[in-house]
């Protein structure tokens, strides 16, 4: 390869996105003594106690003992008799999500989101608030923020099914001015049905660009239970064989063991070509913020030591000072950069 193709090979190589899916996990990390107000994410056990349903639920005889919403929602999904409960439990989780507020400090989703580029994509399978109050705050810091994409809906998200607009709940369509309707809630049931409604299919649709095109991806928080076989299978669609994916990379943000992880995810990943971390901080996103591509092609390809610095890092316990230093440190070597090739 002469010189000028490898400039342009290695260019496009850190120009392809990193993905990065959340799952309950990270909004259990993101806060872990509860919200602003000291209110827990729950999880899936428990929960409709938590949403007080319990009575509600008893007078339709279930005939699961289960108390996991997985298998109770099932349930209620088969049954035509439960279109009513199925609503009034719909609008107690509306409920209870909204009310849930990301704490004042730099949250876990801030640095996630300003970790990341436009080329970037964060995708989401979780209804909880939190990452889009994050991208309100800091896209006051930056603009150059990642796309997001909401896999099972979203409480905070709202869109216009005549215009294929999309925004917050209490926004309007900029076409017609109407209200935006709430997004569905998916639930974890077998067949959640994906194309049912064109926003979640425009949200799934720009998964599969962002996928097929991706050169990192990082599972944060998501176990990929049985209940969600069709979205893994999605996935591994847009993913493709992994022989052909060779050079891509994969990394686990998880307090499961690395066994089990990989077990889960084997289908994607090629070879050794993975890591696993049990927190954020020690992930790509945190050593190499907005640098994540490039760090692993200058590794991978150009064989170079590269090193996570101080300055351009983010660490627990920053300010929101420190966290407008390290960003603001990045933004300017990008801009003095003018859209050259950047390293490490
Ligand atoms: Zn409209």
């Amino acid at each position: 390869m002469i010189k000028n193709d490898f400039y342009q090979y290695e260019k496009s190589m850190k120009d392809r996105p990193h993905v990065v899916l959340l799952g309950a996990g990270a909004t259990m990390a993101s806060i872990p003594n509860g919200d602003k107000n000291g209110k827990k994410s729950s999880v899936m056990n428990n929960f409709i106690k938590t949403l007080g349903m319990t009575s509600l639920l008893e007078q339709v005889n279930l005939q699961t003992n289960s108390d996991n919403l997985e298998d109770i929602y099932t349930e209620l999904h088969e049954r035509s008799d439960c279109k009513e409960i199925r609503e009034k439990l719909d609008s107690k989780i509306r409920e209870y999500f909204l009310e849930l507020e990301i704490p004042d400090e730099p949250n876990i989703y801030d640095f996630i989101l300003l970790s990341l580029r436009k080329k970037d994509l964060v995708a989401t399978f979780n209804w909880d608030p939190l990452l889009l109050q994050a991208y309100q705050r800091v896209y006051r810091i930056t603009r150059d923020l990642p796309d997001l994409a909401f896999l099972h809906g979203n409480v905070l998200v709202g869109y216009c099914s005549d215009h294929k607009f999309g925004g917050m709940i209490d926004d309007c369509c900029r076409e017609c001015g109407k209200p935006f309707q709430p997004s569905r809630l998916l639930y974890p049931i077998r067949h959640k049905n994906y194309a049912e409604d064109p926003f979640t299919q425009n949200n799934w649709d720009r998964v599969r660009r962002a996928f097929k095109k991706a050169y990192l991806v990082t599972v944060f928080g998501y176990s990929a239970p049985k209940m969600d076989a069709e979205a893994i299978a999605l996935l591994k669609e847009y993913w493709g064989e992994i022989e052909d994916r060779n050079f891509e990379d994969f990394e686990f943000i998880d307090i499961r063991l690395e066994d089990e992880l990989i077990n889960s995810w084997s289908d994607f990943v090629h070879t050794h070509h993975y890591s696993v971390v049990d927190n954020f901080f020690k992930s790509s996103l945190a050593h190499f913020p907005r640098r994540t591509t490039i760090e692993l092609f200058d590794r991978t390809m150009n064989c170079r030591f590269t090193e996570s610095k101080s300055g351009k890092q983010f660490r627990q316990n920053m300010d929101w000072q420190d966290v407008e230093k390290v960003v603001n440190n990045l933004l300017t070597e990008e801009w003095d950069n003018d859209g050259g090739i950047l390293t490490v």
